[in-house]
């Protein structure tokens, strides 16, 4: 086995885990809960993996306050999954709705939205992702069935620092990498959807939180497997769920309330960014962040070596170097290129300074 311990993994996803978590998921393996066989291997039907199911919901709805007028639905697909339900479940009530586009992920929920309803683009797309337009600027269509957001773009590295005005329009925000990083008010959303394999979990398990009243309306053509109606009937075990993600989801759901629950991963993610956004900032241009100061992401912080536009020959030689000492997955997203750190919960403070230190000897000798 490796020593896995040395690796600092800043991963945009699938990502890392709590060591923890891991830990006691490798004790357990061969032996679920005294059964004698993996939790992989038992029924999702079983009173056992019911139990991890709806111990799983009850932590979201503890973790982030959920109202008892909001659903909690776990689904596959991923997020792009969700791109789809989300239109085919609640675009019906008046056949448009509004999408504000502020990078990759909004943009590909846009268009597959625009397979089952009208778009309507709140604010014009951006040539190059790294702002997000005035609220007062946004055109919002007060017969939307919804507005969508991206709360925290992981390709591009924007993130809203509150949440759009909508004048009692619902509210979609796709949250996959943000959510349980943040405190904030449910009740302000109509749904929120989060793929869990940034801050959350393994890949194969995607959370819905959903006020009620958005329940009940799918298109005819949706199917089954992603009518939200359907999934919130059958607790989440309509068909076969992806159960070992659950499983291990429902672990770090307890590693987060053990650790202090989501204001401390709010105040760790504070502190993480700013130690690198800091040291990006003094670093005389040697690294760049090309995102406005307002909306700069907390979680998946882009930036460039050897000047604004990137000295990619630099950039080759960081990832080498960092790749020896162990920091992985530090490359920044192909559509983007240079280099891009993802700080998600698991990743602890002294990953960041880990990542620090070897900028600040990188930039010595090479500058
Ligand atoms: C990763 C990600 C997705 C896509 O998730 P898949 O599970 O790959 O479909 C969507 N939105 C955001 C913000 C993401 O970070």
């Amino acid at each position: 086995m490796g020593s896995v311990n040395t690796v600092l993994n800043f991963g945009a996803g699938p990502a890392k885990l709590p060591q923890e978590v891991l830990e006691y998921v490798q004790k357990e393996l061969l032996n679920f809960n005294g059964m004698g066989m993996s939790v992989m291997e038992i029924s999702h039907r079983s009173k056992e993996y019911m139990k991890i199911n709806s111990d799983a919901q009850k932590s979201v709805r503890e973790l982030l306050k959920v109202p008892d007028n909001y659903k909690i639905l776990f689904m596959q697909g991923g997020g792009t999954g969700a791109f789809a339900a989300v239109a085919m479940n609640l675009m019906n009530r008046t056949g448009t709705a509004d999408y504000c586009v502020t990078g990759t992920w909004s943009s590909k929920a846009a268009q597959e939205a625009a397979k089952y309803g009208k778009v309507n683009y709140v604010f014009p797309v951006a040539k190059k992702p790294g702002s997000i337009p005035d609220q007062s600027t946004w055109k919002l269509d007060p017969n939307a069935s919804y507005v969508y957001y991206c709360a925290n773009e992981t390709v591009d590295g924007v993130e809203y620092d509150y949440i759009p005005e909508t004048n009692g329009v619902p509210l979609v925000s796709d949250m996959s990498s943000s959510i349980m990083t943040k405190e904030f008010d449910v009740s302000k959303f109509g749904v929120i959807l989060a793929g869990a394999q940034k801050n959350i979990g393994p890949a194969g398990v995607t959370v819905i939180i959903i006020r009620d009243d958005l329940i009940g309306n799918p298109m005819k053509i949706c199917p089954s497997v992603f009518d939200f109606t359907n999934i919130d009937k059958n607790s989440s075990i309509h068909n076969t769920p992806a159960t070992f993600s659950v499983y291990v989801m429902n672990l770090v759901f307890e590693w987060i309330k053990k650790n202090g629950g989501v204001p401390e991963m709010e105040r760790q993610a504070a502190k993480k960014s700013e130690l690198l956004y800091n040291t990006i900032k003094e670093s005389n241009g040697f690294y760049s962040c090309p995102i406005d100061a307002n909306c700069r992401s907390r979680m998946n912080i882009p930036f460039r070596v050897g000047g604004a536009e990137g000295n990619e020959a630099l950039e080759e030689k960081f990832l080498a170097e960092a790749q020896k000492l162990n920091m992985h997955q530090l490359k920044g997203h192909r559509s983007v290129g240079g280099i891009r750190a993802s700080l998600y919960n698991a990743v602890l403070y002294s990953d960041v300074q880990g990542l620090v230190n070897f900028m600040l000897e990188f930039k010595k000798y090479n500058s």
